[in-house]
């Protein structure tokens, strides 16, 4: 299965992501996860990429596009993977879908939309704040990340849906129940 979770930071990609992880036994890959292991490594391309997250924006397509087809090549990814974070905006999905061709593999299979409203990202990403301080958790940041998420991401769904392939899931609710409604969704 080839899956690319869509919704707003804080919309709990992540956090559903590692259940398909667990139940279908393939790799998750998250383009801010990788980012970070790159700024805490210091790479170089952790020292470009740092205020670039920390202000709240898209870091350069390049970079991620480079992430993403290096870990889509290994052999784990062969028979899947779950996408988290990427694509971002349609340059990136158009890529992505270039990509899985070249790669000899087949296209995405669905892209799983997690709805929450902004003022329920922003309460959540608040409290996330606290417990992990995460360098772009401030409320400034937040609701720039917000902003770019609507005009770069959201296209998005407009993407996956012209080509049939988006399911939209209610994020708001107990983790199990969400978690329900996403297999049930991919049914
Ligand atoms: P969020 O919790 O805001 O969804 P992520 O953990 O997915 O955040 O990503 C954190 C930051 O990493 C983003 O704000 C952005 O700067 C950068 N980033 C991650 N994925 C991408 C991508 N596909 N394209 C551009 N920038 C990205």
């Amino acid at each position: 299965m080839r899956l690319v979770l869509l919704g707003a930071p804080g919309s709990g990609k992540g956090t559903q992501g590692e259940k398909l992880v667990a139940e279908f036994g393939i790799p998750k890959i998250s383009t801010g996860d990788a980012l970070r292991a790159a700024v805490k490594a210091g790479t170089p391309l952790g020292v470009k990429a740092k205020a670039t997250m920390d202000a709240g924006q898209l870091v350069a397509n390049e970079i991620v596009i480079g992430i993403v087809e290096e870990r889509l090549g290994q052999e784990d990814a062969r028979k899947g993977f779950i996408l988290d974070g990427f694509p971002r905006n349609t340059a990136q999905a158009q890529v992505l879908d270039q990509m899985l061709s070249r790669l000899g593999q087949p296209a995405v299979d669905k892209a799983v939309h997690l709805h929450v409203t902004d003022e329920e990202i922003v309460k959540r990403l608040l409290d996330r704040a606290q417990k992990e301080g995460r360098a772009d958790d401030k409320e400034d940041v937040i609701r720039h990340r917000i902003a770019v998420y609507n005009q770069e991401t959201h296209p998005l769904l407009d993407y996956y849906g012209q080509r049939n392939k988006l399911v939209t899931v209610q994020g708001v609710g107990g983790l199990e129940e969400i978690y329900t409604r996403i297999l049930d969704a991919l049914k």
